[in-house]
């Protein structure tokens, strides 16, 4: 191969790349600078052997077809070749044949780029991919997928090895593909690490058609070959259905609990009307026609007045607790000293009827609903009076403090207490410890106030010990 002059040759000398010329023989006439800097053999050195044999070349399909490639229009591909002291090197190659005027082979011209570097760095990030806990694929920005892991192909199904080079629209639903491309384009101008999926409902589409739910988290990896974008996809068909059975169930719950609200209000309410009669005409007859029966019929009068009368306190408990529930009142700035002194002050006859000192401290302004509050000062200062241990005066202690985001309120006692193991039970609708006829009471007000207080946000509890008294405690957001 013959080049117009020597000053042509010395400027292959300035390429980047192996560049050397072989003959029809395969023995080398022509080495350039990059050649010697590759293989680290001199030009003097390298002209006049056979090519194939100084660099050790393996060739893919055997020298022959190569060559006969190149003869007929050019031959690419990779080569593994040794340079002089050994080392592996993998070549990025290109032949094209050199024909004479008469149509005759004189050689090729062979131009080779080391892309051993590359490679190397491309297998790191295949070992990386592959180690991924999630299904990834890797895509560049004109949107060709040029790696994917295993678990991407199994997600997705299809065979190993099928994803790169294909087009990453194609994993889009076809609803949604249209728009793909300009977001994929946005995505390259500012690329930050970001989760999608979380919010809507996003899939990836599978070889056969159907569809996955994912959700897919992008990360800009720079690589040899510029940035590329991670895309992790995460199977989330689980997760959606547990999510939307939990939706569904929240809906029904919320639909049933409406109900129950409604006819706990309604039944409450409308039974009040037909029990005040009762009432009413019970106590009429005790006192009209008391002492003119006999010993026996005012014993059962005096049953149906105090029956009708405890109905009337757990219609009138019950009533009050459905309408927490129902009502959406208004929440303002409440000064809960005021609110504790209305409490008491509704308690008036109770408090003198057992003597009892009430130690009030600081107490913050809270936005609440100011009735709420009185009600649930009302039924926990009620109950310190009256279950007061008989042989001691009854102290009871009001007080607030700050605790992290939230305030702390707490009414104390010194009263009977309660066994450690019934603090829950008794918040619970009707529970009771004791005999009626031990303590008046319907078993509701302590239900009422935990409403009170999970209806804010809060949370109520119970410290306690048999003999010495109990502590109830509860929080509100400041
Ligand atoms: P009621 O007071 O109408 O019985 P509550 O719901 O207010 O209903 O209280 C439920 C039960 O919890 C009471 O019957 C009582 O056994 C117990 N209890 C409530 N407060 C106290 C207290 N301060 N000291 C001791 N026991 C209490």
């Amino acid at each position: 191969m013959a080049l117009p002059d020597a000053d042509a040759w010395r400027l292959l000398d300035l390429a980047a790349d192996a560049i050397f010329v072989r003959d029809a023989g395969g023995v080398i006439t022509y080495w350039n600078a990059g050649a010697a800097r590759l293989y680290g053999w001199a030009p003097e050195e390298a002209v006049g052997q056979v090519a194939g044999r100084l660099l050790g070349t393996r060739y893919p399909e055997g020298e022959a077809a190569v060559v006969a490639a190149a003869e007929a229009g050019g031959w690419d591909g990779e080569l593994v070749q040794l340079a002089r002291d050994g080392r592996r090197v993998l070549v990025e190659s290109r032949w094209v044949a050199d024909i004479d005027a008469d149509g005759l082979l004189r050689g090729f011209l062979e131009v080779n780029r080391d892309i051993t570097a590359r490679r190397a760095a491309e297998q790191r990030v295949r070992r990386l991919l592959e180690a991924a806990p999630d299904p990834t694929v890797l895509v560049d920005e004109h949107g060709i997928i040029r790696m994917a892991n295993r678990r991407a192909h199994g997600l997705l199904g299809y065979d190993p090895g099928a994803l790169p080079g294909m087009a990453v629209e194609t994993l889009v639903p076809d609803g949604v593909r249209a728009g793909h491309a300009k977001l994929r384009e946005g995505y390259f101008t500012d690329p930050q690490p970001r989760t999608m999926g979380a919010s809507v409902d996003l899939a990836a589409r599978r070889a056969d058609g159907t569809e996955v739910p994912v959700e897919i988290s992008l990360a800009p990896v720079e690589t040899e070959e510029g940035m590329l974008v991670a895309a992790a996809l995460r199977d989330v068909t689980v997760r959606r259905q547990v999510q939307r059975r939990l939706e569904d169930q929240a809906a029904a719950l919320a639909r049933s609990n409406a109900e129950l609200e409604r006819f706990a209000y309604v039944a409450s309410h409308d039974l009040q009307e037909p029990l005040r009669k009762v009432a009413t005409f019970c106590k009429l007859l005790k006192e009209d026609y008391g002492g003119r029966l006999d010993e026996t019929a005012d014993m059962y009068i005096d049953y149906a007045v105090d029956g009708a009368l405890r109905m009337r306190d757990l219609i009138n408990d019950l009533l009050t607790f459905s309408r927490i529930g129902r009502r959406e009142g208004a929440a303002e700035d409440v000064d809960v000293a005021a609110v504790v002194a209305t409490a008491l002050r509704n308690l008036d006859a109770l408090r003198e009827e057992c003597d009892a000192t009430v130690d009030v401290g600081d107490l913050p302004t809270v936005r609440a609903e100011r009735s709420l509050l009185v009600q649930l000062y009302q039924n926990l200062l009620g109950n310190a009076l009256k279950f007061r241990a008989p042989g001691r005066r009854c102290h009871v202690e009001v007080g607030a403090r700050r605790q992290g985001g939230e305030w702390l309120f707490w009414v104390a006692d010194n009263g009977i207490g309660i066994d450690d193991d019934k603090g829950e039970q008794i918040f619970e609708m009707f529970s009771r410890l004791h005999a009626r006829t031990e303590y008046p009471g319907t078993g509701i007000g302590l239900a009422i106030c935990r409403r009170i207080v999970e209806r804010s946000g809060g949370r109520i509890w119970l410290d306690s010990r048999p003999g010495v008294g109990s502590t109830f405690s509860w929080t509100m957001r400041t």
